[in-house]
């Protein structure tokens, strides 16, 4: 297995050092056929778009474990699964909703909002969301350049208003434990830094990335470590995810979810107030719920703001408030995410 898997890991790393995570990443499906073959559908049930173009297809067997067999809406599969409505170009849909490019000081890093800043940290996924708003973010021209993270360093230590600073990407948990540790080992020299955040997709999607090398980085951090997993839907936790999180839990991160709003995936109230339940079993507190941003090839996904207001008011009929999300957008130039 090991000799048909090297083009991801690491030339460094000599075979049998080679983490278990990073073997499940470079197996991971990224043939639109294989994927229905797998789940007993018939390519004719689906509108499947040619796999060309720039984000393919790629998904984890652990997770397509957890999709339906012969279910062509299977909830899980038809947020990777690449169709023909992306290729729709309706008004409003841009390649960079967010104008992040204007909010960037220095390659990588989004300093939009007060006492945090964001920096990405790669482009690579172990899974590709088809909604995904970074999904023709050019990582190239904003990724801080192989480790060289001295004018991100830079800029934090010279702006003391910066408590936080959030891991993203594309996944930080893509990097290896070695550049991890590299990166906090710069960052905890800024003296008024004092929270770490990771958003990553990788402990519901990859769990196996949550090994021994990775938690023995997290408990040796002197920064408080918050980690916003993101999980749309209640059947991407199963036991295994859950044994993940405990284990985060355990090495002292506060752990906390978003979600995006997706048609078809997760837009009503059952299944919303059961995956807020199965998060909370799994030790994390739901955070935020997004409305869709508006990239080029998501329009299909996309809620309206009565219904996803409806959505809302549903379920704080039905939950305690601790796990009713926030319903937020992005919009370009406000001080947060706003509430809807
Ligand atoms: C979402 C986001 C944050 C974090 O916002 P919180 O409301 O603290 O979760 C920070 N920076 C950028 C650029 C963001 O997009
Ligand atoms: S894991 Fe996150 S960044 Fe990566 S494709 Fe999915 S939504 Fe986008």
């Amino acid at each position: 297995m090991i000799g048909k898997t090297p083009a991801i890991i690491p030339r460094t790393g000599k075979p049998e050092h080679t983490p278990a995570w990073q073997i499940e990443l470079a197996r991971a499906v990224r043939s639109g056929d294989e994927l229905l073959h797998l789940l007993d559908i018939e390519p004719d049930q689906l509108n499947i778009r040619p796999l060309t173009g720039d984000f393919p297809l790629r998904v984890p067997r652990g997770f397509v474990r957890r999709m339906g067999r012969g279910d062509p809406h299977d909830p899980l599969l038809l947020q990777v699964l690449p169709v023909h409505e992306e290729t729709e170009a309706p008004g409003g849909y841009h390649t960079d909703p967010l104008r992040e490019a204007d909010d960037m000081p220095v390659p990588g890093l989004l300093h939009k909002y007060h006492g945090r800043a964001l920096l990405t940290v790669t482009g690579a996924c172990a899974v590709h969301c088809r909604y995904c708003f970074r999904r023709h973010f050019s990582y190239t021209d904003a990724n801080p350049a192989q480790g060289q993270w001295t004018q991100v360093i830079d800029y934090l230590a010279a702006h003391a208003g910066i408590h936080e600073l959030i891991l993203s990407g594309g996944d930080p948990l893509s990097l290896t434990d070695d550049r991890l540790h590299q990166l906090t080992g710069r960052l905890e020299g800024v003296e008024h830094l004092h929270t770490l955040r990771l958003h990553t997709r990788m402990p519901v999607v990859l769990p196996e990335r949550i090994d021994t090398g990775l938690l023995d980085w997290l408990a040796g951090l002197s920064l408080r470590t918050v980690v916003v997993v993101h999980c749309n839907h209640p059947n991407e936790i199963d036991d295994s995810v859950t044994r993940a999180m405990q284990r985060l839990a355990q090495a002292g991160v506060t752990l906390l979810n978003q979600s995006v709003l997706l048609r078809g995936v997760n837009d009503d109230a059952g299944t919303l107030a059961r995956l807020s339940e199965r998060l909370f079993a799994a030790g994390i507190l739901p955070y935020y719920l997004h409305q869709l941003d508006r990239v080029q090839g998501a329009a299909h996904f996309e809620v309206d703001d009565a219904r996803a207001r409806e959505l809302l008011c549903a379920l704080r009929c039905r939950l305690p408030g601790y796990l009713v999300p926030r319903l937020v957008r992005e919009v370009p130039g406000e001080c947060s995410k706003l509430p809807l």
